[in-house]
């Protein structure tokens, strides 16, 4: 089995999200990606636009018809702020002998990195898929991922990736350049516009139905 978690704050999930993780399925053979929605998110300022519970059931609304991908909800029900390391750390304690767990994070996350709690904990239980963002180049760009992170793994030219000491890979995905983004969205629904075909249509009646991202700041 192998398992990719993607997190994120999904506020909402839209079509970027899924091509994404459709594509990191694809390109690295997983059986299946799981999303996981922040409870409380860590690194952002400012609340989500929609409470946690929402942005979970547009999740499962919008990952409903896909038999490779799922939803978990381990961080909305976490009482506190969301760390990838627990969830990673949940998923690593459920995973039998020769399973293997796959976290995907956008470049921009993923150049941050050795600003996350217990990061080095995190490296040592989980690949890291990186994938591209738009604007942000074809490559991994080696000189900008954090020098700490760096010096934990050694270039393995098999693979031509990075490996570290636990035998975890960090490996990169070019993805379909998708310029849609949530705060977008949100900016369209604050203004009344329409955000079809950026979403599935089953999310953006969810978020027509449950009055979403109306007369709110952006945040
Ligand atoms: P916001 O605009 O509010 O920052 P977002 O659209 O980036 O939100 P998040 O929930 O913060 O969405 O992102 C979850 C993950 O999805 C991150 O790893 C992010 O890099 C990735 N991601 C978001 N949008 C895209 C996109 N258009 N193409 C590929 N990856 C994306």
């Amino acid at each position: 089995m192998r398992l990719g978690l993607f997190g994120g704050t999904f506020d909402p999930v839209h079509s970027g999200h899924l091509r994404s993780a459709e594509e990191v399925r694809e390109a690295h053979a997983l059986d299946e990606v799981c999303f996981v929605p922040c409870g409380v998110p860590s690194h952002r300022s400012g609340r989500p636009g929609a409470a946690a519970h929402h942005r979970l059931e547009m999740v499962r609304l919008a990952v409903a018809g896909n038999p490779n991908l799922s939803v978990s909800d381990v961080e909305v029900t976490r009482p506190g702020a969301s760390y990838s390391i627990d969830t990673v750390r949940h998923f690593s304690a459920g995973l039998a002998p020769g399973d293997d767990l796959y976290l995907i994070l956008g470049l921009d996350a993923f150049l941050l990195m050795d600003s996350w709690k217990d990061w080095r904990e995190l490296l040592a239980l989980t690949h890291v898929i990186v994938t591209s963002r738009p604007g942000f180049g074809d490559d991994l760009p080696y000189d900008k991922i954090p020098v700490v992170v760096r010096e934990a793994f050694c270039y393995d030219p098999v693979r031509s990736g990075f490996r570290n000491e636990f035998g975890k890979e960090i490996l990169f995905t070019r993805l379909t350049d998708f310029f849609v983004s949530a705060s977008a969205i949100r900016r369209l629904l604050g203004k009344g516009k329409s955000i079809r075909y950026l979403v599935p249509s089953e999310v953006q009646r969810y978020v027509k139905d449950q009055h979403l991202y109306h007369e709110r700041q952006e945040c």
